[in-house]
């Protein structure tokens, strides 16, 4: 039986001359269709041995591989997480502002490198470094590709084959196993640890200068916080400490908050206690595109922009486009860049999403915790309310389109609505009712 329904699946010539493919190849290309009718043959044969049965209709599988290899492998998702800033969604969601500059920036040419006034070349770092000059306090700024990338470069530019001090309690793995301290190594400085895990004080650092240290570093503990019996130095401590040795000081804050936002540093504050530096991501809490900032100095940030690295590092035109669009936004509303509106949304208006979701799908709302995520706040906890729905849903909602991403809690999946907009909530509704209609 098996055999004989395997001899009798179609060669892939056959399926191509069918109708139903040659019309699939007329919209899709020849090439692509033949691939999916191999695949779905591959498919029928690897079902017949397994389960000895008819495959179904051949033409049916091919559609749907056609379907598979047309959609686009990166997509939306609907985040349902509760946790804002969410690294394996994409971090910060652009506002409509930001997109619109990318729009108008990458479909045509742009004056990227290009002086309109001088009818000469020009800097790609011209078009940002006003607004974040204004909004940072700073005398001058540099952007790269991301917060890594600008820290590295820093530490080449300004360090490189000399000492860089760092706290012991800073040396952080920012996730998916990459380590703070072996980015840094990259630069070509020599990091060398001070103090201990809990405890750093400045006179660790002041013992382990020597003629070869170059720079004070602080890495902002962005994902983790040491409680109890610990101790850091002020940045009032770090900024005398290096302008006494004739050393840099310079704070990667990671998350970056351009504005106060509960307990994390702001970028202006750091640099009115006197960094030299400060270098933050693009796409954490300041709700930007994926990018590396740094602000201080202006003959420091010269020296940077210089170095040889950063002409590898260097930002793209998409990304000073949501860049420029988002630092707009700071300079009008704040308050309207989605992080920022996510995370201080009141909970009663998040309570209202998670009930016209539980009414759509027949679940119930349950309260729960969101996050500010991307290694920002790691203790704070946002009033939250989710949708609750029954956990066999979660594969198929997670594969559905959009996918849905929720977080499974005591047996049932909770749908947060922190980090749903009002406008994906009737979407989610929807998709959870096919997946159950499946
Ligand atoms: C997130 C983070 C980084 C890495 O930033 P990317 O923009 O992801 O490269 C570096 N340092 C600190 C302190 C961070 O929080």
């Amino acid at each position: 039986m098996e055999n004989k329904l395997l001899r009798s699946l179609p060669s892939v010539d056959e399926l191509m001359r069918s109708e139903q493919f040659a019309t699939l190849a007329e919209q899709y290309g020849r090439e692509l269709v033949t691939r999916a009718a191999r695949n779905a043959i591959a498919q029928a044969r690897e079902s017949i041995r397994a389960t000895g049965a008819e495959p179904g209709d051949l033409g049916h599988l091919a559609a749907a591989e056609v379907e598979r290899l047309v959609r686009p492998r990166l997509g939306r998702v609907l985040n349902a997480t509760g946790i804002v800033v969410h690294t394996n969604l994409g971090r910060a969601p652009l506002a409509d502002e930001a997109i619109e500059r990318v729009v108008e920036v990458g479909g045509a040419y742009s004056n990227l490198e290009y002086d309109l006034t001088a009818g000469a070349r020009g800097s790609r770092q011209d078009h940002v470094a006003e607004a974040l000059r204004q909004l940072t306090g700073a005398e001058a700024a540099l952007v790269v590709n991301n917060n890594a990338a600008v820290t590295m470069l820093v530490l080449a530019a300004l360090a490189e084959e000399r000492e860089v001090l760092v706290s012991r309690g800073e040396l952080i793995e920012i996730g998916d196993g990459f380590r703070i301290p072996d980015v840094l190594a990259q630069s070509g400085a020599r990091l060398v640890e001070v103090g201990t895990t809990n405890r750093t004080r400045i006179a660790d650092y002041e013992n382990a200068i020597t003629e070869n240290s170059a720079l004070l570093l602080r890495v902002h503990q962005s994902n983790f916080r040491i409680l109890g019996f610990a101790e850091q130095p002020t940045t009032q401590d770090l900024v005398r400490l290096a302008e006494r040795s004739g050393l840099v000081f310079v704070d990667d804050l990671g998350s970056g908050a351009l504005i106060d936002l509960l307990d994390e540093p702001s970028v202006s504050e750091r640099l009115k206690a006197g960094a030299h530096l400060v270098t933050f991501s693009g796409d954490k809490l300041l709700g930007g595109p994926q990018a590396g900032i740094a602000v201080g100095r202006a003959d420091l940030i010269e020296q940077t922009r210089r170095a040889p690295l950063q002409r590898a590092l260097r930002a793209d035109k998409l990304t000073l486009a949501a860049l420029e669009g988002t630092l707009a936004l700071y300079q009008r509303d704040a308050s309207t860049v989605p992080v920022l509106r996510m995370i201080n949304e009141p909970g009663d208006q998040v309570k209202e999403r998670a009930e016209r979701l539980a009414a759509i799908v027949g679940g119930t709302v349950e309260t729960s915790v969101a996050r500010v995520g991307g290694g920002a706040l790691p203790l704070a906890e946002l009033e939250s309310y989710a949708c609750s729905v029954e956990a066999e849903l979660a594969a198929p909602l997670r594969a559905a389109h959009p996918p849905i991403v929720g977080i499974i809690r005591e047996g049932s999946l909770l749908l947060d609505c922190r980090t749903l907009t009002p406008d994906e909530v009737e979407l989610a509704g929807e998709t959870v009712l096919a997946c159950r209609s499946q």
